[in-house]
Formats: structure tokens, C-alpha cells, sequence
């Protein structure tokens, strides 16, 4: 336990060293700075001020991987809508003749088509086709 102090006012603090943030101790450690400000002796107080310090680099750190996952997912939400509209170009429907006159073909699964998409475009529309 030598990464862990115990300081007044606030329960397990972890010392200095980019452990992995626990929020709910970051902010009881604030809430206790806050809370010693207006009653403590001075030597809490910067014992308290000193650990909401140290919770800064992880808090920054912890910014920065969730802006990395913010921009990741954003990626494979436009690779996902490109691929997607890919696939409604290929399934196009296309009049074609056909023995009683002109008839809707999927491009794509080469079926024909009437009143509904062909189930490639209905499952991408939320549709069930069985
Ligand atoms: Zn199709």
C-alpha cells in the first residue's frame, strides 16, 4: 500500500503517479479541500490542496484518451456510413423488362422487386425479413 495515503476528510487517496482515475475520490478529495477551507488548520488545507493537485495530470490524461476514443468512434461512424452507402448504390433498383411489361430489379440481388426493398436495403432500413 505504499501508493495510497490517508488524509483527513477524504477516504483512500492515491499518491502522485498517474494511477487510474477514480473520480468518486477526486471528487471527495475536492469536496473535503472545499469543505477544509473554511475550517481547517492550514496544514490539511495543503495537504488537501496538494492531492487535488496531484489529480490533475490524471484528470488531463484521462481527457485526452477519451477525446482519442471520441475521434476513433467518430472514424468508424463515417467508414460505417460509407460502406453502408456503398451497399444501397449496389442494390439500386432498376427497371428492367419483363414478361408482362417493365419491372423493378434489385441491382444488387438481382430480384425482383415490388412494393418493399429487396431484404438487403430492408435490413439496412431496420427491417426483418425473417
Ligand atoms: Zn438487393
Amino acid at each position: 500500500m505504499d501508493n495510497v495515503r490517508y488524509l483527513p476528510g477524504a477516504s483512500v487517496v492515491l499518491a502522485p503517479g498517474r494511477p487510474r482515475a477514480d473520480r468518486d475520490a477526486i471528487g471527495d478529495r475536492y469536496t473535503a479541500l472545499c469543505e477544509a477551507r473554511a475550517h481547517a488548520a492550514t496544514s490539511v488545507i495543503a495537504m488537501l490542496a496538494e492531492a487535488c493537485a496531484d489529480d490533475v495530470p490524471v484528470l488531463v490524461d484521462e481527457l485526452h484518451q477519451a477525446e482519442q476514443l471520441r475521434r476513433e468512434l467518430a472514424t468508424a461512424v463515417d467508414e460505417l456510413a460509407d460502406t453502408i452507402a456503398a451497399v444501397r448504390a449496389l442494390h439500386e433498383e432498376r427497371e428492367v423488362a419483363g414478361p408482362a411489361g417493365p419491372v423493378l430489379v434489385c441491382a444488387g440481388c438481382g430480384i425482383e422487386v415490388g412494393a418493399g426493398p429487396c431484404p438487403t436495403i430492408a435490413a439496412l432500413d431496420g427491417g426483418s425479413d425473417g
